[in-house]
């Protein structure tokens, strides 16, 4: 495999049009709802805020879709990280398996809302196939699949090498998991799709301006930003693995970890089938996990968590070149165009979290999976906000659970996560020692 004129912009970027910059527009000196950060989480707000009749005003310290949101791999796919008898021990009966549903509603809620608004996004139900990386893993996946059927969604085992082979052109799994409910998606023409959407549904877009920090002004709200001052009824912090000072309390509960991305160029159908043959998308069950996809392009889009360290897309591209050329070496000799990477943000239990916290709302914290998380959770703000205080409005089971610090000693945590490395070396080690167990 060759990395000949390595181009650091994400893929996506080059293929999707361009999202338009609202810089230096005078701000309102009030609205209904103040949304920082504009991804998918704070735009699909913003969206459902508009239409209900709310004056929205929306800042985005960069352009919209300058976090995860135009640089993700493109799963749109179900589930938390945890499973239900995890979320069951943790939270009850009642409230954990409310939470094990919702994750896996998400996705069907995310792209139904894709398909009704015409959004050209090329959304395609792939289908997912998750494989196992150790036969340790195996029968923990199995349990996993077991719950997601027990809740309608089916899928089958793969219960060795042999049936992997069917879903992945790789010998180098043991077996896994592969459910048809589950879709790719250009996550940058989503974005563009939407920004566009919530443009013409008469939101106030911000560009390069930074919210500075959240004031407290005769019992009302102000964000303060470079440029002025504006007074809110809510404040809403959709800003994920980009989270700043802007509001300590948040950032930290945040961990923002980095993931990373190559994109190959545009290779044959016949090589496109070699790898997916029933044309999924992908990731392994390493804790340096990898994830997936030939697009729609056939270009063969490969990300992971590459590296906890403090790193580059440069580097990053040449761990993830290596491994794609273990799982698919009948794909080691095509050229590397594009090598990207981004922030995700991790919340220290692992799961996302909307709360309120004196009229500022926080939604985030998708671990790495928020493209139908971040929209769904866009929408629930927005129903949130709109039913006012006192409505007989049944809370997501996301709201329900409060965010928490970090362990043992949580004011010690501002939100740079020096202790990655560490977390990184013990989660190699773990991959080792699990790839050997028989
Ligand atoms: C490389 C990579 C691959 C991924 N792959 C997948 C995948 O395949 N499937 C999946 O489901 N998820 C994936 N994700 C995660 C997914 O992209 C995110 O969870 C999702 O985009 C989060 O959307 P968001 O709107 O909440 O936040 P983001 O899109 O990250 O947006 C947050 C925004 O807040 C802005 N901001 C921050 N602070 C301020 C401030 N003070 N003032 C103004 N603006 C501010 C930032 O500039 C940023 O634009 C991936 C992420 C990355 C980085």
């Amino acid at each position: 495999m060759t990395a000949e004129r390595l181009d650091l912009r994400p893929w996506w970027h080059l293929s999707a049009p361009a999202v338009a910059r609202h810089d230096g527009k005078p701000l309102p000196e009030r609205a209904d709802v103040v949304i920082v950060g504009g991804g998918y989480t704070g735009l699909t707000a913003a969206l459902h805020l508009a239409r209900g009749g709310a004056k929205v005003t929306l800042l985005e310290k960069e352009e919209l879709g300058h976090g995860g949101s135009s640089r993700n791999g493109g799963l749109l796919h179900p589930g938390l990280q945890w499973g239900r008898a995890t979320l069951v021990e943790r939270y009850g009966a009642e409230l954990g398996r409310a939470l094990f549903r919702a994750g896996l509603d998400a996705a069907p809620r995310a792209a139904a809302f894709i398909e009704r608004e015409g959004f050209p996004a090329d959304l395609r139900r792939s289908g997912l196939a998750v494989l196992a990386w150790s036969r340790r893993h195996l029968p923990g996946m199995e349990a996993d699949l077991r719950e997601m059927n027990e809740e309608g969604l089916a899928g089958r085992f793969l219960p060795d090498a042999a049936a992997a082979r069917e879903e992945v052109g790789s010998d180098h799994y043991h077996g896994g998991w592969a459910i048809e409910d589950s879709w790719m998606i250009h996550p940058a023409r989503y974005l563009a799709a939407l920004a566009g959407a919530v443009e013409a549904a008469g939101v106030d877009l911000h560009t390069g301006l930074p919210a500075l920090r959240v004031e407290e002004e005769r019992g009302a709200r102000v964000v303060v930003t470079e440029r002025g001052r504006v007074r809110a009824g809510k404040v809403v912090f959709a800003t994920n693995g980009y989270t700043d000072a802007a509001l300590p309390w948040l950032r930290r509960r945040i961990l923002p970890i980095g993931s990373y991305i190559i994109a190959t160029e545009p290779m044959s159908e016949e090589l496109a089938a070699s790898i997916s043959p029933r044309g999924r998308t992908f990731w392994d069950s390493r804790w340096f996990l990898s994830y997936w996809h030939v697009n729609a392009e056939r270009r063969l889009i490969f990300g992971g968590r590459a590296s906890f360290r403090s790193t580059d897309p440069e580097k990053t591209a040449r761990i993830l070149r290596k491994t794609l050329a273990q799982v698919h070496p009948q794909a080691a000799h095509l050229r590397v165009e594009h090598a990207w990477g981004g922030k995700v943000g991790f919340t220290f239990d692992r799961l996302p979290h909307i709360g309120e916290r004196k009229d500022v709302i926080h939604a985030l914290g998708y671990c790495g999976s928020g493209i139908a998380l971040g929209t769904v959770f866009g929408m629930t703000v927005a129903e949130r906000i709109l039913a006012g205080p006192g409505s007989s409005r049944t809370p997501s089971p996301f709201e329900q659970v409060a965010m928490p610090g970090a362990p043992i000693v949580p004011a010690a945590y501002r939100g740079d996560p020096w202790f990655l490395p560490l977390i990184g070396e013990w989660y190699r080690y773990r991959d080792r020692r699990d790839r050997r167990a028989r």
